[in-house]
């Protein structure tokens, strides 16, 4: 592309320059430390990590409207480097040069609108984000493109060689790690662990696919979470879980998108999303503060915060107003449809509470809010989503039934417009919509199948079952013709026709 088209001003910003100083400072003694090396919690307090910039002058030098225009240019760039989460290179890793990052296909999902029907029956106006729609089907792309984009530096720069990967998952996390990491083999080696028999089928086929080690451990994500943690305390492992900081970084480009896809303009906007290890509502909050702070979005949205009954340790946490008597305590998780968000102890807890603080702070009142559905409003209202045009998985179920009960609460209006994360692609969730509509799923699920969203497959045979096309004995003219004519006749029946 030639550079020459771009406005003057705008010109020498368009390609990014690695001229940023990252750190990892310590969220709870906010001692800081280099990224050169491979850290994961603060070795002094043992607390989780974020990442910030030494050098505030790189974002500070252009106004917010320059800003805007220089990420709007820059969507015109063919440049792969810049096609993905690194369009705001700036505010997400900013030391990594544009040929360490790796670029997969990740980022700049759909916003689709709710149709008038939709919004009808909700009475509500609203969005989907579609991050199913990322190279691994979930929103996990986001921040894997920025972990093995910053290890990918680390390597380039030879501050680290032969890397072995590990993760612990509830699916979509190992699908993504061994999707990213399989892209810089032989550097890279990757394991994951999951939960045995808690992961679908779609998403355990996944890293397989991708050539990782996969390890099923008896018990739940929570159990297998520990087990990373000690592996990563006594070997020498890149943790690739959100304890890693780069994933929350990578994920804070999900509020960008919205910020540029509603044109920098965050007037009455709602953002709904389902939490499970609290990684990504804090990287969503984190990215919307930063653009705030830049001066690129004029106001903060409101944040919508989703969990179901069977795995909602963050929702029980905010249920005490006093924010000094707050207390947090892990839950037993039950079986949920909201599979991916099923965690009883979120390793991202603390960086939620501190995050949330200022987001409400700098909003000059309460602007994130945390919801609890039930379980059967969950596949309802993701059925309901998908019969009206979505794709979304049960954790933009847990969406749509969120913003649907804040708006009973007062929370969420139809003067607002309202932006769901749909975290995954439907067909990764599949299995629950099947067994929702063969009524089997079981009762530990508490979800009753509701005949108004069952849609089942109608075999439609002939009178003399005999009498069938198959691929070794071919009907005669005669016979097939009366087969076609027969089979036609049952489906016009059936449709009414
Ligand atoms: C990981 C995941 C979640 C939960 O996100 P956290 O960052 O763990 O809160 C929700 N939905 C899907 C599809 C996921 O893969
Ligand atoms: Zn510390």
């Amino acid at each position: 592309m030639n550079l020459e088209i771009f406005p003057e001003d705008i010109r020498p910003h368009i390609i990014p320059k690695p001229e940023g100083k990252p750190f990892y400072r310590c969220l709870g003694c906010f001692k800081e430390f280099s990224i050169e090396k491979l850290l994961y919690v603060c070795p002094d307090c043992n607390q989780v990590l974020m990442i910030h910039d030494k050098n505030k002058a790189a974002i500070s030098k252009h106004s917010g409207s320059t800003w805007q225009k220089i990420f709007d240019f820059r969507k015109m760039l063919k440049i792969p480097a810049l096609k993905g989460i690194y369009r705001y290179h700036e505010f997400i890793g900013s030391c990594i040069p544009l040929d360490s990052i790796i670029y997969l296909g990740e980022a700049h999902t759909p916003v689709i609108e709710a149709s008038c029907h939709l919004k009808e029956k909700t009475g509500l106006n609203f969005f989907y984000k579609n991050d199913g729609q990322n190279p691994s089907a979930s929103f996990k792309d986001r921040g894997m493109a920025s972990a093995l984009s910053s290890i990918k530096y680390l390597i380039d720069q030879k501050l680290i060689s032969d890397v072995i990967a590990v993760c612990a998952s509830t699916g979509d996390t190992s699908a993504a790690a061994a999707l990213y990491a399989s892209y810089l083999t032989p550097l890279i080696k990757s394991a994951v662990l999951l939960p045995h028999k808690k992961v679908t089928p779609q998403q355990l086929s996944q890293p397989l696919g991708s050539g990782a080690q996969v390890f099923e451990i008896p018990g739940v994500f929570d159990d297998c979470m520990k087990i990373v943690e000690h592996l990563s305390t006594q070997y020498p492992v890149v943790l690739l879980n959100s304890k890693n900081a780069w994933r929350i970084l990578g994920q804070e480009s999900y509020s960008y998108e919205i910020a540029q896809d509603f044109d920098w303009d965050m007037t009455n906007k709602i953002v709904v999303i389902p939490i499970g290890n609290a990684g990504n509502i804090s990287a969503i909050m984190n990215g919307f503060l930063k653009f705030h702070e830049a001066g690129i979005i004029n106001q903060l949205p409101k944040i919508i915060g989703v969990q179901s009954e069977h795995a909602d340790p963050v929702y029980q946490y905010y249920l005490e107003p006093d924010e000094n008597k707050r207390q947090f305590k892990p839950v037993n998780t039950r079986p949920s449809v909201a599979q991916a968000a099923m965690i009883g102890n979120p390793v991202s807890m603390p960086r939620v509470i501190q995050i949330a603080k200022q987001y409400n702070k700098i909003s000059g009142q309460q602007n994130v809010f945390f919801i609890q559905v039930s379980e059967q409003s969950i596949m309802d209202w993701q059925l309901t989503a998908n019969q009206n045009g979505h794709i979304t998985c049960t954790q933009g179920g847990e969406c749509l039934a969120g913003l649907v009960k804040a708006s009973t609460m007062g929370i969420a209006t139809k003067n607002e417009t309202a932006i769901l994360d749909a975290t995954a692609h439907a067909i990764k969730f599949s299995e629950f919509q099947d067994l929702y509509f063969k009524k089997q799923l079981p009762p530990a699920y508490e979800v009753q199948s509701d005949s108004k969203y069952i849609n089942l497959p109608d075999l439609i045979l002939p009178g003399n079952p005999d009498l069938v096309p198959s691929q070794d004995k071919r009907l005669t003219k005669t016979d097939f013709q009366h087969f076609i004519q027969e089979i036609s006749g049952k489906i016009a029946d059936k449709l009414n026709l």
